[in-house]
């Protein structure tokens, strides 16, 4: 969510594959689309019970395919994982925790988290970070409105600006000790690349897609 993510997602999972196991391999997958334009209205109405029965019935689907494992394709929706997963048998490879496992690897102490406000001013994901033994920060109000608007205004809907760049590269650098960055939002990874910064950039859809092909071999 949005497809513009998991179409990265998709295209990473099979290079990756690809990259490992060589000739004409890719990674055998089953994808499930939902309507994002269904779930960010729920979102934002506040109707989290909607959007996790429309995940649930996501998921369940993909069990019948035959999936071995599942794969959220957003950080947000991770919000109702705990209830998602008392309606489906399958392991779920979370988001946060792939992320927090590449940070620790790195040794990386402290780091920036931006992504909806959901992400950011809730729980569900900082302290799946934290319990990892990671310190996480979070932008000021203002500039987490900001983020929140241009994620679902502007990159889940494929558009990528000079100015929103500037603007997330000026709210990165206000912060002066921080190890690394998390985007935290599957579409931020359109926006803000590591050749933009000269701290760690933690990209989750790549680290997800990556983790996954990893758990599949
Ligand atoms: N893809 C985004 C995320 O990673 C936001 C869209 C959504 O609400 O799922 O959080």
């Amino acid at each position: 969510m949005s497809w513009e993510s998991s179409a990265t997602y998709y295209e990473i999972i099979n290079r990756y594959s690809n990259s490992i196991l060589g000739s004409q391999n890719n990674a055998k997958s089953i994808m499930v689309t939902v309507n994002f334009d269904e779930i960010e209205k729920l979102q934002h109405a506040d109707k989290w019970e909607e959007a996790t029965d429309i995940l649930i019935k996501a998921c369940q689907n993909l069990q019948k395919g035959g999936a071995d494992f599942i794969v959220i394709c957003t950080n947000t929706m991770h919000k109702l994982l705990p209830q998602i997963s008392l309606h489906v048998e399958l392991p779920f490879l979370h988001i946060a925790e792939a992320t927090a496992k590449e940070i620790n690897a790195n040794n990386h102490k402290k780091v920036l988290l931006l992504g909806t406000k959901f992400t950011m001013q809730e729980d569900f994901y900082k302290q799946k970070i934290a319990e990892a033994g990671i310190e996480v920060v979070v932008p000021n109000i203002e500039d987490m409105e900001l983020v929140h608007k241009v994620i679902y205004g502007e990159l889940c809907l494929g558009s990528v600006k000079d100015s929103s760049k500037d603007a997330f590269l000026k709210i990165i650098k206000r912060f002066k000790d921080i190890d690394g960055v998390i985007l935290g939002c599957t579409e931020i990874g359109s926006l803000i690349k590591q050749s933009d910064l000269d701290i760690k950039v933690y990209d989750t859809t790549i680290i997800h897609a990556k983790e996954a092909v990893r758990m599949a071999l």
